[in-house]
């Protein structure tokens, strides 16, 4: 007896070859009826004997093609309608946009074959992509997904390409993107005042590896927008880039031909090994093997580098080039602006940097950078979440009543909208200090409200009164509901959100710096928090931060004011004293201290780990927020013995508090003792982990609580991190740690967003 079915698939499934896998597998199973894409997802009316249908059903639920993701698959039995054959109906037009978009991805295998078959009419052609690859996301100006909305829109397909665009059976069928090199763009090499020297990929390659080896910096285009490249193995040229650039010390990422050329110099673990080979090519941060294999101006005084493989089909020419090529491959733009992705501000904004512009004729509409990523006892992390992992949603498993808008944390940004019942967060836009970052931020909220057809009703934001984001939060709703989140609360939330939980926790929000409901800077805390509201119950105490947000840039005044805080005179004698005895500005920043002058009260983690850093002479000032923190972890690997000081904290009425003092008397008392600073280095983040045990046990006590959440900026720590959680599993806590978004201020907006939701529960 034949059987009709009704199957509705909801999730990620346009615009990823899913209709010609259906097609296939109808074919396959000898199922008759049709496929189409409507606004909510793709509806197949099947008809076959029933196991047939078990076995077609089963296959749509396992088999999905690699971009898409299936959110649901409802099944439902009907009438017999007769069907003789299986085809691909027209799409079904509705007034609803869908909310999905498929993400960048990198070149699939059989792309990359083609590209480097000689015989295929896509050999070496730097646009050649399928359904299972290529842009996406940075292309499309708006749904529905049709070539006409993409950026390809100037390239009108030429007959053999429109042969393969509408072939069910093809890789090709229905490939927005698809090109050749008779309809498609192209590659264009310049000098960098504007000089053509050549519109032909191969002799472009040819150069560009030989500029590159000559110790010349080439801006190329990518996905997202331009890397700046150099030669990694070449002092002078990754000097040059660093003085250019004005970045002294955060490191470039680099990347490489193969993965057996990454394992020639750095170690890669299994898990490792999965993620820099996945479509989404992230840059993973990896630990040096072999010292001296590439320049030490890539990563100053740091022993981990990034790197990633190849995703693009230029940079797949590059390197089949040259096997043992080594380059810095880092974003296009001067230190703390936004990625350049325009080829109008390339040339303004890059040509001091670059010597030569390799570029092409097809806008990138929606930028992104590289996502970072690393991976700790075979479990990754986000440091960015961007390129090849934006737009894909988070799904809720409520339905949001109405449209929302979170505007995301000042640092290290992405907002989110949430429709439906999807969050789907930006992709990263950086630290929104400059206008022109803001300006950028400004672009990206307006397309994401107009391509994923969002109309919020209620505008959500940090409680930060100085944030960029509060204001224009309240710019933009008109009027329309606010609400405002504590940052803190955010960071735990969200990972909430990830794990679907409702129940309240104990919540360890470890950064740099958040604004407290009580006024001053948080940043060490303890919470018992659910989305709902949350509860501060233990924090490390405040210390002055002299000048505000000088101190961060100046990090020897954390340290002062944590000798001050701590009754520590100057006649101690250790370096750091002698130091500032000789500072003509400390006596004016002990005035500060002592009056209270332009001294915000702080107990962030990361302000506390410059102060420390300071303290053991290890950082001064710094060119970029965490420096001062990553060079302590740097120095902390290199201990050896098992060094440890206890720190006691005092339990008040409303709360737990650390003493930062007594931590601070103790790694005075191991330096005037000469113990080494590694050691000491070591021993603090140490004691850090043991004194936040024995907080965490009594807080488990006291609420009957035994889950616990880690997340914020100074969890980006190895040490603290890997220790921490080590330590609270072998006590039999649940612990939960961000998976999917960054552990730093990349993941507050889905914080954001999940706590307003419960709120407006009411
Ligand atoms: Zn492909
Ligand atoms: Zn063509
Ligand atoms: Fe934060």
């Amino acid at each position: 007896m034949p059987k009709h079915l009704h199957i509705r698939v909801q999730g990620i499934v346009q615009g990823v070859g899913f209709r010609p896998f259906i097609y296939r597998l109808a074919l396959e199973n000898g199922i008759k009826g049709y496929v189409l894409n409507d606004t909510e997802g793709v509806t197949i009316e099947a008809e076959g004997e029933e196991e047939d249908l078990k076995r077609f059903v089963k296959a749509i639920k396992n088999e999905f093609p690699p971009l898409a993701i299936v959110q649901e698959i409802k099944v439902k039995e009907g009438e017999i309608c007769g069907y003789d054959k299986f085809f691909i109906e027209k799409s079904r037009k509705t007034t609803k946009k869908t909310t999905f978009m498929p993400p960048d991805t990198a070149l699939c295998a059989d792309c990359l074959r083609e590209f480097f078959d000689p015989n295929d009419r896509r050999y070496h052609y730097p646009f050649i992509t399928c359904t299972h690859c290529g842009p996406r996301f940075s292309i499309i100006k708006d749904i529905p997904y049709d070539r006409k909305n993409t950026a390809m829109a100037p390239f009108p397909m030429c007959p053999a390409c429109e042969q393969e665009y509408n072939d069910p059976l093809d890789r090709r069928f229905h490939t927005q993107p698809t090109a050749c090199p008779v309809c498609g763009p192209h590659l264009f090499l310049y000098k960098n005042d504007k000089t053509l020297i050549s519109e032909d990929t191969d002799e472009i390659a040819e150069k560009t590896v030989a500029l590159l080896k000559y110790g010349h910096i080439v801006a190329i285009k990518g996905v997202g927008g331009f890397h700046l490249a150099c030669d990694a193995t070449n002092d002078e040229a990754v000097r040059r880039l660093r003085e250019r650039k004005r970045r002294p010390f955060k490191p470039f990422a680099l990347m490489v031909g193969s993965l057996e050329k990454i394992k020639e110099f750095l170690h890669v673990s299994p898990k490792e090994e999965e993620l820099l080979l996945s479509k989404e090519r992230p840059i993973l941060i990896l630990k040096e093997k072999l010292p001296n294999a590439i320049s030490l101006y890539v990563a100053p005084f740091l022993s981990y580098v990034g790197i990633m493989l190849p995703y693009t089909p230029f940079q797949h020419l590059i390197f089949s080039l040259d096997k043992d090529l080594v380059l810095v491959m880092t974003s296009g733009n001067l230190s703390d602006e936004p990625i350049v992705f325009k080829d109008e501000d390339a040339f303004d904004r890059l040509g001091h940097i670059a010597d030569y512009f390799v570029t092409y004729n097809r806008e990138i509409v929606a930028h992104s950078d590289d996502s970072v990523m690393f991976v700790l006892n075979e479990t990754p992390f986000f440091i960015r979440r961007s390129r090849g992992f934006v737009p894909v949603p988070f799904l809720l498993k409520e339905k949001t009543p109405v449209h929302l808008f979170a505007a995301g944390a000042d640092l290290k940004n992405c907002f989110a909208i949430a429709k439906d019942n999807v969050v789907i967060l930006s992709q990263y836009l950086g630290d929104l200090e400059s206008l022109t970052t803001q300006e950028v931020y400004k672009k990206a909220v307006a397309h994401f409200r107009k391509v994923f057809d969002v109309h919020p009703e209620v505008f959500i934001s940090d409680m930060h009164p100085g944030y960029f984001t509060t204001k224009l939060a309240d710019e933009l709703a008109e009027g329309k509901k606010r609400i405002k989140v504590q940052h803190h609360h955010a960071h735990i939330a969200a990972v909430l959100a990830e794990y679907e939980i409702n129940e309240p926790v104990i919540g360890l929000a470890f950064d740099g710096t958040g604004y407290g409901t009580d006024g001053h800077i948080w940043g060490s805390e303890f919470l018992i928090a659910d989305k709902r509201k949350f509860k501060r119950v233990a924090h490390f105490s405040y210390f002055g931060l002299p000048g505000g947000e000088m101190a961060i840039k100046e990090v020897w005044r954390i340290g002062l004011s944590l000798l001050y805080e701590a009754g520590i005179d100057l006649e101690t004698n250790i370096p750091f004293t002698q130091r500032l005895k000789g500072n003509p500005r400390t006596a004016f920043i002990l005035q500060m201290l002592k009056k209270r002058l332009n001294c915000p009260l702080a107990c962030g983690m990361g302000r506390l780990f410059d102060g420390i850093a300071a303290i053991l002479g290890i950082a001064e000032k710094i060119s970029t927020e965490a420096e001062a923190a990553q060079k302590l972890e740097e120095t902390a690997l290199k201990a050896k013995e098992k060094l440890n000081f206890s720190v006691d904290y005092k339990e008040k009425a409303d709360g737990i508090i650390i003493p930062c003092a007594q931590i601070v008397r103790e790694v005075i008392s191991l330096l005037q003792t000469n113990v080494p600073i590694s050691e000491i280095a070591m021993a603090f983040h140490r004691s850090l982990v043991e004194v936040s045990l024995k907080v965490i046990a009594r807080l488990s006590e006291k609420y009957g609580l035994k889950t616990v959440v880690l997340n914020g900026g100074a969890f980006q720590n190895r040490i603290l991190l890997g220790m921490l959680s080590q330590k609270l599993k072998e006590q039999d806590y649940k612990v939960l740690l961000p998976q999917k978004t960054p552990l730093n201020d990349g993941g507050i907006a889905l914080g954001q967003i999940v706590i307003a939701q419960d709120q407006l529960k009411g």
